[in-house]
């Protein structure tokens, strides 16, 4: 496999504040990225991306956002549209993380919808999959992420190679349960197949990133995995140290 430079990617979720962000960037910024070895980036609420584009301007680290509008423009009270995020120096944006599919009822055709919206723009959509620890234990691991990536690869075709995968087991989000690195390995494996058969040896390029509890001692037995390429990760972002250690792993 070509040696693909890791992404590891914050998700901050509904988290910071002006003077937080600005006291964690700092931290992060005074630290190594790794930038010979790693891309590194952070998702952070859409009303921060233009105090945290001015704080880290030009210092190597990615500006990404957690959601986006599947409408271009127009009359959806509440939405960010992808050409706004572009506009504050987003070049990642999260879509189907399991908390929207969970909490807002996001379908695979919406997820779908949304990398396509992102990818026209040229904004990479960082695509989240994984199945819950009732699917897990009954047996349907592969049949609920496979389906979920087919949407995607059904709507975006031979886009597929601009985009990023996150296999997230939702059972393992937030909760301090990980995946061993053999679970994720073989999770990442059938995602690596099917973008395979999608794109042919380009799909040998696509990231499969981890999410689901990485932190400073798991992430590099979960990052030498050879189809994991990278990692998204939630609440050890919101530690400088912590996210200092995981981008040193990998
Ligand atoms: C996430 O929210 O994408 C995530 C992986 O969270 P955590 O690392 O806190 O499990």
């Amino acid at each position: 496999m070509p040696s693909l430079k890791k992404l590891i990617a914050g998700n901050w979720k509904m988290n910071g504040s002006l003077e937080s962000n600005a006291a964690l960037i700092q931290s992060i910024l005074d630290g190594d990225l790794r930038a010979d070895a790693c891309e590194v980036a952070i998702c952070v609420p859409s009303v921060y991306l233009h105090q945290i584009q001015s704080l880290t301007e030009g210092k190597g680290l990615y500006l990404g956002a957690q959601d986006v509008s599947a409408h271009e423009k127009g009359a959806y009270t509440g939405e960010v549209s992808v050409s706004m995020l572009k506009e504050f120096g987003a070049s990642f944006v999260i879509v189907g993380h399991s908390e929207r599919r969970q909490f807002h009822h996001e379908s695979d055709q919406l997820v779908a919808i949304k990398a396509e919206r992102a990818l026209a723009s040229g904004l990479t959509p960082i695509v989240c999959v994984g199945e819950t620890m009732q699917e897990r234990e009954s047996g349907a691991t592969e049949v609920i992420v496979k389906r979920q990536l087919a949407a995607v690869i059904h709507l975006v075709g031979h886009c597929v190679t601009e985009i990023v995968v996150a296999y997230e087991p939702v059972w393992a989000i937030g909760t301090g349960l990980t995946a061993t690195p053999d679970q994720a390995q073989s999770v990442h494996a059938v995602l690596r197949a099917q973008l395979k058969a999608a794109a042919g040896e380009g799909g040998e390029k696509i990231r499969i990133l981890y999410g689901g509890s990485m932190n400073a001692s798991n992430a590099k037995s979960l990052l030498s995995q050879p189809d994991i390429d990278g990692g998204l990760i939630g609440g050890a972002a919101l530690k400088a140290a912590d996210f200092l250690s995981i981008i040193a792993s990998a």
